[in-house]
This record gives structure tokens, sequence and C-alpha cells, in this order.
């Protein structure tokens, strides 16, 4: 699995921001924020903690409300993690609200203001069910924390640059310390939205930090545990990745990114992922090497800083999913097979396996309505966007590839990030944009297999020279469509081979 998710919180925060008056509205307009945050570590009996001291603008109303964490990448309850609760500020006071992860907060009208908190995760790592290595990490060597998962922030708009300042207290000398924003620094300085904030890794401890500068910008890789790999193996794979997705877009602008990694605490052969600004987690297990699963991971998280990324999607961005985590399929096990970095027998082999598992699949003639109800706790259905959307992408590239001009997929890909970034990602402005590309109607198409759920059989019956397209006997008078490579010619000719993939 690998997922990118953020917060359905926003949805309630926008609900409430509605609901201030237009005085409060116009107040925080005109007044240039500030909020810092300080972080310590802690011990609570025999837990370790992180005690948050969090410093803000007050408005000119004198009230705030509070926004704790509640729910994250199927995580609930959040806020349970939050313990002592306190104002600082002189004259101010917390009070709670008919939502758990909702205070309201009263201050002298247009001062800073101060609370603070402590950060008490009761949790050790084990194998539990559900990703709940997303939730905050604080051990005594280390922490792994996501930014909505444990910062307390005013409900402010998330979409409004501030000035915001991090500072990482008493930290033993020889932790190392790394987030979306920067690594090593124990105060940071920056300009930023909430949502950025909170869509964020940070972590700190015993990790390992390999750096690298790749035409001139700084890739980290902050790796802890023990590992079948070393760090330079990983780290340079990761290179290979920025590099190869970077020429893809022609975009090697991002001054800094962070990769992390840590066990799953999973049983083995859980590989996972999830991306946030300027970075992504990866979440392994023992004996996980560096094969095809997890090369096509990394290029898959890579792949979002584009897609779900600087191409943001409209909300609910579940609706959307067949593209930004399904093309995103598509474009990772592409690009690593263009680049060399998986053999065509691993393209191959890792195309078969979606192609069996979603023909196999009890839920493939869900709707996207359906699919939304259930992905969030059905693994099964969570499966069937990154599926359906790489099926339908290696559909329109045949059918790109058939209509004169010498066009195919990356090419449309590549104009969609070109044209106004501003745009949302919806159903609608996706079919507007390929229909440009494709014969047929794409809209018609659109609603068939994905909003209606209408089994997606593929086209190319080729994919270059070498491969074709056959049917494997599952039993029970089923047949699953399977790519076969043509083993003569990859070995005469492998150069012949590839040439599809450029
Ligand atoms: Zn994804």
């Amino acid at each position: 699995m690998h997922l990118v998710i953020r917060s359905r919180l926003s949805l309630i925060l926008f609900v409430f921001f509605l609901s201030m008056s237009p005085s409060a509205l116009f107040a925080s307009s005109h007044v240039e924020k500030k909020m810092s945050y300080q972080f310590e570590p802690a011990t609570n009996g025999s837990r370790q903690t992180m005690i948050v001291t969090l410093t803000f603008s007050g408005n000119a109303t004198g009230k705030d409300r509070l926004v704790l964490p509640s729910e994250w990448g199927g995580q609930q309850n959040l806020y349970e993690n939050i313990v002592n609760l306190v104002p600082v500020s002189s004259q101010t006071t917390i009070d709670e609200t008919p939502l758990p992860f909702v205070k309201q907060i009263s201050y002298p009208p247009n001062q800073e203001v101060t609370i603070r908190y402590e950060l008490a995760p009761d949790r050790i790592m084990q194998v539990l069910p559900g990703r709940s290595y997303y939730r905050p990490i604080v051990q005594p060597e280390y922490f792994h924390l996501i930014g909505d998962t444990f910062l307390i922030h005013p409900q402010w708009d998330l979409k409004t640059k501030f000035k915001a300042t991090l500072r990482w207290e008493n930290l033993p000398a020889a932790w190392s310390l790394a987030n979306s924003f920067g690594a090593n620094q124990t105060k940071q300085t920056l300009k930023l939205t909430l949502y950025e904030l909170k869509f964020a890794i940070y972590v700190g401890g015993d990790f390992r930090l390999t750096k690298k500068i790749l035409k001139g910008k700084t890739v980290y890789v902050a790796i802890r545990d023990q590992w079948a790999f070393s760090d330079a193996e990983l780290s340079d794979m990761v290179a290979g990745t920025v590099l190869a997705e970077r020429e893809f877009w022609n975009d090697h602008r991002d001054p800094y990114f962070l990769v992390t990694l840590i066990s799953s605490g999973q049983n083995e052969g859980h590989y996972a992922g999830t991306s946030f600004i300027n970075s992504f987690a990866l979440f392994l297990t023992s004996k996980s090497g560096i094969n095809a699963p997890l090369k096509h991971l990394v290029a898959h998280e890579f792949f979002h800083n584009w897609n779900g990324g600087k191409l943001v999607r409209q909300a609910p961005e579940e609706l959307v999913f067949w593209f930004s985590e399904g093309f995103t399929e598509y474009f990772a096990r592409l690009l690593n097979v263009r680049s060399g970095v998986i053999s065509l027998n691993e393209y191959v082999a890792g195309l078969n396996r979606v192609l069996y598992d979603y023909h196999t699949s009890a839920v493939k003639e869900m709707s996207n309505q359906e699919i939304m109800g259930q992905f969030w706790n059905n693994p099964s259905v969570s499966h069937l966007p990154y599926f359906k959307g790489e099926l339908l992408a290696l559909n329109w590239d045949a059918a790109i590839r058939q209509r004169p001009g010498g066009h195919n997929l990356a090419q449309a890909m590549l104009s969609l990030y070109r044209r106004d970034k501003s745009a949302l990602i919806s159903t609608q402005s996706l079919a507007n944009h390929f229909q440009k590309y494709l014969a047929g109607s794409v809209q018609d198409e659109i609603e068939r297999y994905i909003d209606e759920g209408e089994q997606i059989v593929p086209l190319a019956n080729h994919l270059g020279a070498c491969i074709t397209l056959g049917y494997h006997d599952v039993g029970k008078n089923r047949q699953i469509p399977q790519y076969e490579i043509d083993q003569t010619k990859a070995v005469q000719n492998p150069s012949a081979c590839l040439e599809y993939f450029q």
C-alpha cells in the first residue's frame, strides 16, 4: 500500500470558517500573523513525551478556536494523545466545545497568545491492524511525527501564508533532526500556510542522515533501524528516481527534499509510503531489499510531488484517486523501466500483478461513489483506484498512439502540468484536457469505467516490439489478460524492446 492521505478535517475547518462573524474575517485578513512552536522531549511517569509550546497572534475579537489532531490516514481520535493542554499567556482561558478536537480560547484582543500541551502517545511499536505507524511516535531514541497528527493550531485559513518559527530544544547532542522544511536546524524560520505545516513529516533522534546535491538541489534520506541494504544503497536509488522524475517533468526547482524510513512494525512484506510537502515517508519490514516493489514505491511516492502535489486535486479528492493514484502507478512503472531502474521483466511482472489482482477482485465493478465510501476501511476497495487508473492510463496511451501526430500519454500528462497551475484536478477538468489527445468521448469513458465501474479490458495488444497480450486460464472458465515478453527478441535486441517506453 502506498497512499497519499490528507485529513478530512479540512472540510470541518471550512465550515467553521464560514461560521465566523464578518468582523472576525476582516480582522484576521489584515493582521500579519505569526505562529511559533517550541518542541522539547520530556518524560511523564514511564512515558516518553514531547512538550509543545505554541505562540500565535491573537485577533481583535480576543477569541479563537483551537483545533486538535483528530483523524488522519484512517487513524482516529488522535486528540487522545494530547494531555495537559493549558493556557500560558495572561488572562487566557481554554474551554471545551461539543467536539473533543475543538477548544474555545479567549484572550485579551490583539495580544500574543501562548498555550502548552504534552504529546503523550501510549503506543509502543507493535503489529497492529491498519497503518498504526501514522500515529505520533515519541520514544526515548527518536520521534516520528506527521503534522496533521500532533499539531494543535488556531483555526486559521489553511491556504494563507504566515511567518512560522519552529524551535527544537534540549535534544540529546547525538540526535539528528529532519523535517519537510530542513535538516539539522534547531531553529527554523518559515513562510508557509497552515496546510503546509500540517501536511509535513517531522523526525528526530537516532536517524542516520545521508545528503546528496542533485543538480544543485539538496536531497536528504533519514534512516533508522537496520536493513538488508546500506544507507548509501537506498540513498543512491532515491537519487536516481529523483533525477529521472525531475527530468521527466523538466522541473529541478525544488531546493530541498527529504525521504524518511522507519520500520513499519508490520508483518514481512508490508511496504508502505506516504507523501508530504517536499518529502515522503517510507515504512518497510526488516527483510525488505532494494527490489522492484521498493523501487516502484519510491517512484510512486516521488511522482506525487507533482500528481497530487503541484497538480492540486479538487475536494473530495477520493473521487480523483483513480488519477492521482492510478496514473501515478502508470508513470512510476513507465519511468522506472525507461530509466533502467527496473528491467523489462520486472516491468511486465508488476503490470501482470495489477491485471491479475484487478480481474480477480470481488469488488472490481464498484462505482466511484461506492469506492469513496469504503476507501478508508476496506483494503480491497482501497486498491481499486490504483488498478483502474493504471489500466485506463495504459489504454489511453495505446489510443493516443494510434492517432496521427505521434503523441503518447506522457506528452499529454506534461501538457496538463504546463497549463494553468491554479486549475484544480477534477474528473471534469481531466476529461476536458485528455479529450484533446483522444478520439471518442473521454467523458463517456470516465463515466463507464470510473464513475460506474465497468470492467476495463486492455486495448494494447502489444507494448513495443517484444511484449504481447495473451490470456491465462485461471479455472472456472475464467481468463485473465497477461502480457508476455518474447525472450528471444529480448536477448537479441534489448534496446529495440525498450524503444516503446522512451
Ligand atoms: Zn500514492
